[in-house]
């Protein structure tokens, strides 16, 4: 009998390979990087890391790990939760499935409110229904004396929000209140309130991505009927809490500008601004000022 062949080796560039064409073939957009940031995570390295490693053999114990994450990410989970994480706007933030993961189109809103907060000394800010924190921590993270009040319904989320603050070691300048929108604030003034708020329609739940709509938290998505529950709510209840000239933002999705626009245009304590359009050219935040 001919020896036995020797048993297959796999590098880690083989194995990084192997798994874009799989995930390719499974339909992920991102294949090539989701592939490398599940094996950069097994090896408890960065996806530049594995690069320089692309010859190294991973253990068998690694590789069933990798492989057991790919099942994972094959039947729809999406990758931050499997890796435990998401870069958001030169950050890294903890997440888990009570969290939305936070997304590259939200960092237009954070752009914006650090640019309104830089010329203000020790300003104060709201982040409604913060998360994960991410807004609220880099918004905390590069304005290095502003003070920054997150709110969330979600005690779950609001736990992932406070390690995050820890982690990025800005906790000593937030605080953090649970309830529903405005409820569980004190009777203060704010120099800016930003929101990323739940807005899609009901009736577009169905056409959501699987990774979204079956393991995103539906509280932090669902917007009521047409997906404009809460700017409602939020244009009603946020003249009090902000200061005369204070910044409002609010993230949209990319359909609601004439919608969200008219919902703050009713309000006669508010001044509308520009509305500001995300990398993909997207209007995706709408802006306004307490007269
Ligand atoms: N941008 C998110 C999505 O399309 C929705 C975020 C939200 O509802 N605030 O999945």
């Amino acid at each position: 009998m001919p020896p036995a062949p020797p048993p297959k080796v796999w590098t880690i560039k083989e194995l990084l390979a192997w798994t874009t064409t799989h995930f390719k073939e499974k339909g992920i957009e991102a294949a090539k990087r989701e592939a490398e940031l599940l094996l950069a995570h097994v090896l408890q390295t960065t996806r530049t890391d594995l690069i320089m490693r692309f010859e190294e053999e991973p253990t068998d114990a690694e590789r069933a790990k990798f492989k057991e994450l790919i099942k994972r990410r094959g039947d729809g989970w999406p990758v931050a939760y499997l890796v435990g994480s998401r870069d958001f706007y030169l950050l890294t933030f903890e997440v888990d499935p009570g969290v939305l993961v936070p997304r590259p189109d939200t960092e237009t809103l954070v752009v914006e409110a650090i640019n309104r907060l830089k010329p203000l000394t020790a300003p104060t800010v709201l982040d409604i229904g913060t998360g994960s924190g991410c807004i609220a921590i880099s918004l905390a993270h590069w304005k290095k004396d502003a003070h920054v009040t997150a709110t969330d319904i979600s005690p779950d989320a609001l736990a992932v929000a406070k390690r995050n603050a820890a982690k990025h070691g800005v906790a000593d300048r937030m605080t953090f209140l649970q309830g529903d929108l405005f409820a569980p604030l004190p009777s203060t003034q704010f120099d800016m309130v930003v929101s990323n708020p739940p807005y899609i329609a009901q009736s577009e739940f169905a056409d959501l991505a699987p990774e979204v709509r079956d393991h995103e938290p539906r509280q932090a998505l669902d917007g009521g009927p047409d997906g404009l529950a809460y700017y409602r709510r939020i244009a009603a209840g946020v003249g009090p809490f902000l200061k005369p000239g204070g910044s409002l933002l609010l993230e949209i999705g990319w359909k609601q500008d004439d919608a969200v626009r008219s919902i703050l245009a009713e309000r006669p304590e508010l001044e509308l601004g520009p509305t500001l359009k995300d990398m993909g050219k997207n209007p995706r935040v709408v802006t306004a000022k307490k007269k």
